[in-house]
């Protein structure tokens, strides 16, 4: 039994077996093949040899053409190893003694010389370890050839182990087989995690280097509430976490009695619980769940499939399908939110140093108004159907928010000349997630009907922490007193302004801030579905002069590890600690 420590981005447990992904996504898992067959598999691995040995070759040929020898002489190295009779033998051998398949042999073997390559002093040296990889994607790529079995082709159940999923990977993940999946990079804000969290994948990133240490079918449980991972675990482990997955399903199957009860708090403030969603089938989910609405809709996933940018049609499907679900609730949509860690074939700026302050979002949009037009006119079609609310992302200037509804308003205007019905009296709001939002929120204020918080990025941008790097993962966090100085005030002006604000980054699923936001006065959170039973749970045993103490008290701490404690010592000391 091995265990990991990463960090906890997608709640609930999950038992299976490993399907472990190697950067080009490769399946490697431990196969025997059957004693007779193994002439067979020896005389594949010989010309998977060859294939990859004939493509080498003609690598070299065209680069030496093009660029001169020098240029092919890398490639002659390569030629090299692949034909090495040492390295070969070992493959071989690995086959007639062990039964691996020559997958599987190829990978162990090329991965032990990547290792010693590693371990080297010289920095150029280790750095020919990348060369070793290189030759043994080459030798897998060919001798699996069409047998590459690829994620969204599952047919069994598996956890999914990789270097790295990116937010499209994810989405594409088949959650009929996918039941978890742990990654050795990532932070606890990527939309990786977010992802995994709509799709109610338990899910744990930033593990750091284990690949190496597992292989294909081995048993692992996955932990998405504390972060760990259990590689092979003893029957003792696993029982105590087959018992612990059944005591889950027995509470989340009484938390859904609360469905239809409204969230209230217990001295009758009322409480919209609205859900975040990435893709229209989600609204199904969140009606389960018992939402108030869609409080985020991040139509930026209808850009992941990389093939095709979305028409203006394609656009107008989704909004239609999921405002007319959701109606008469209202459903925010929020305009296009590419860049960063959200990365597709919308147009994006090349070698971004720092892409999370490039040209992301809204930034993006109105530097391609043509593919922005798109979107608003797609939403406002669709706004005749339902509660449609418009939201802008990443707002850092009262200019930016100028010319987003000055687009907004040119697009209307060409609707009504096509006499296209669409609701003239739309909502329009921001989202605040960049601390000079929150400086300049008095203003602001005054030129939207609503603000949502954006804690996701405002942490990152307040403590100048990259929400996906588990290097610096500690720093990301929500109980930070400075970012939720930034909530509070944004609430304060808000409410002066009596404008309709609420709170759509993870913190609101987080039960442990539930009292705080209320405190501090928001009276809508918009949260994964998955999380809705619970937070509702929590609303309903809260009363607002306790909620508005544990603010007062929040105020005067200085450390987020203060902060967290505090709030860690009234949830289980509080009138909401007992579950029903
Ligand atoms: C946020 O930043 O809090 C947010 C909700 O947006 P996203 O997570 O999509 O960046
Ligand atoms: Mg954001």
């Amino acid at each position: 039994m091995h265990k990991l420590q990463g960090i906890a981005v997608s709640p609930g447990i999950a038992i299976g077996e490993a399907l472990v992904m190697d950067r080009e996504r490769f399946r490697i898992p431990r196969r025997m093949v059957a004693r007779d067959a193994i002439t067979h598999e020896l005389e594949r691995l010989l010309r998977g040899l060859e294939a990859t040995a004939e493509e080498i070759q003609k690598n070299r040929d065209t680069i030496a053409r093009e660029l001169g020898p020098q240029y092919g002489a890398i490639f002659s190295a390569h030629l090299q190893m692949v034909h090495d009779e040492q390295l070969r033998n070992e493959i071989s051998d690995l086959i007639r003694e062990h039964q691996f398949s020559p997958e599987y042999a190829v990978s162990q073997v090329l991965r032990r010389y990547a290792k010693v390559f590693q371990a080297l002093e010289s920095a150029q040296l280790a750095e020919r370890s990348h060369d070793i990889f290189d030759i043994e994607k080459r030798i897998l790529r060919n001798l699996l050839g069409h047998r590459r079995e690829e994620l969204s082709q599952l047919t069994s159940p598996v956890l999914v182990l990789a270097h790295n999923l990116t937010p499209s990977e994810t989405a594409n993940l088949n959650r009929d087989f996918v039941r978890g999946f742990v990654t050795e990079i990532g932070g606890p804000g990527s939309h990786t995690a977010i992802v995994a969290q709509g799709l109610e994948i338990p899910a744990v990133v930033g593990t750091g280097k284990f690949l190496g240490d597992v292989s294909g079918g081995d048993m692992v449980i996955v932990d998405g509430e504390h972060g760990v991972v259990i590689l092979q675990p003893d029957d003792a482990t696993l029982a105590l976490y087959q018992r612990e997955v059944e005591a889950k399903r027995t509470y989340a199957a009484r938390l859904q009695t609360l469905r239809d009860l409204p969230a209230e708090t217990a001295d009758g403030v009322a409480i919209e619980l609205l859900g975040n969603i990435e893709f229209p089938h989600e609204v199904t989910q969140c009606l389960e769940r018992g939402s108030d609405g869609v409080g985020l809709y991040r139509t930026e996933f209808l850009y992941l499939d990389p093939s095709r940018e979305p028409t203006e049609d394609v656009h107008y499907q989704a909004y239609a399908h999921v405002l007319r679900e959701m109606a008469p609730r209202p459903v925010t949509i929020r305009t296009l939110d590419v860049g960063a860690d959200k990365i597709t074939h919308a147009p994006s700026p090349e070698d971004e140093r720092n892409p999370f302050l490039g040209l992301r979002s809204i930034r993006l949009s109105l530097r391609n108004t043509d593919l922005f037009r798109t979107q608003l006119r797609a939403i406002l079609r669709a706004s005749v159907l339902g509660n449609a609310r418009i939201m802008f992302p990443l707002i850092s200037t009262i200019t930016e928010l100028r010319q987003a509804k000055m687009v907004l308003a040119d697009v209307m205007e060409d609707l009504e000349e096509g006499k296209i019905p669409f609701n003239r009296d739309v909502e329009v709001g921001m989202m605040v997630e960049v601390p000079a939002a929150v400086t300049m929120i008095d203003h602001f204020v005054r030129e939207v009907d609503f603000i949502s918080i954006g804690t996701n990025d405002l942490i990152q941008y307040t403590l100048a922490v990259d929400r996906s790097n588990k290097d610096v993962a500690p720093l990301y966090n929500p109980s930070d007193p400075a970012v939720l100085r930034l909530i509070a005030q944004a609430m304060r002006a808000c409410n002066e302004a009596s404008v309709s604000a609420s709170l759509c980054g993870q913190m609101s699923s987080d039960p442990l801030f539930t009292a705080w936001l209320l405190g501090v006065g928001l009276r809508q959170l918009s949260v994964v579905p998955s999380a809705i039973p619970e937070i509702k749970r929590v609303c309903r045993r809260l009363e607002l002069p306790y909620c508005e103490q544990v603010a007062r008290h929040v105020e005067t701490l200085d450390s987020a590890r203060e902060v967290k404690k505090y709030l860690l010592k009234e949830q289980r000391q509080s009138p909401h600690a007992d579950q029903f």
